[in-house]
């Protein structure tokens, strides 16, 4: 199956509200530019190097996620042309971006990233952590970052009954904040949830964003 098959594949069973991110790490920039051929022009890197270099080599009206865990210290090389960070998950890193923003002259769209999965891992707010984070009030204060909703990756396994709950507890979280804090905030409105194995699922559960690579690109 060529890019263009698996993207055509794709889009029959994605509602036109839902916006396909087609993650590429790892791929080279020809395999972007079939899939841009074929009318995808969201694509999602999630390391910083690849996704500079990406950027430079390839059209420039492709909108570029990051989706990765970033480091404070990158954050300049991405800040002048990112157009969503689906990872925010600290205050420290949002004041990064807050400065890279300013420094560029740009209100740059971040996510939330919530830590859904059973999987210990070091990324993303715990719910508790996030309200905290809203409750302190410091991104009040940060004109440069513009916070667009939440992003969540359910556990790595089979047993869909366990990530559709987790899927389902970040839509109640989102619909919580939102209401708490964002109810007045248009651009407040995005669930970035969803993957090449449950994507499906997650637009049941209420998904507006779904980042899907290996359906699109093949085997990494
Ligand atoms: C790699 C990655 C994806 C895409 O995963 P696939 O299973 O290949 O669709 C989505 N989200 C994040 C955060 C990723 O790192």
């Amino acid at each position: 199956m060529s890019v263009k098959q698996n993207l055509d594949e794709l889009r029959k069973s994605v509602p036109e509200r839902v916006k396909i991110v087609a993650v590429s790490k790892f791929h080279p920039s020809e395999m972007i530019r079939e899939a841009y051929a074929d009318g995808q022009h969201v694509f999602g890197e999630s390391r910083v190097q690849e996704l500079t270099q990406k950027f430079e080599e390839l059209p420039q009206d492709i909108e570029w996620h990051f989706i990765g865990g970033l480091q404070r210290n990158k954050v300049k090389f991405i800040a002048p042309f990112v157009n969503l960070i689906h990872s925010m998950d600290s205050e420290r890193l949002m004041l990064e971006i807050e400065k890279q923003g300013a420094a560029n002259n740009r209100q740059i769209a971040c996510l939330l990233q919530i830590h859904i999965a059973e999987e210990d891992t070091k990324s993303g707010f715990s719910m508790e952590e996030c309200r905290q984070f809203l409750a302190a009030g410091k991104w009040r204060d940060c004109s440069h970052v513009q916070l667009a909703g939440v992003m969540g990756m359910a556990t790595f396994t089979e047993d869909m009954n366990q990530v559709r709950k987790e899927f389902r507890q970040l839509k109640s979280f989102f619909d919580e904040i939102k209401s708490d804090y964002f109810s007045g905030d248009d651009r407040f409105k995005e669930i970035s949830m969803g993957m090449s194995g449950d994507y499906p699922i997650a637009i049941e559960e209420g998904s507006t964003i779904i980042r899907v690579g290996s359906l699109i690109f093949g085997e990494r």
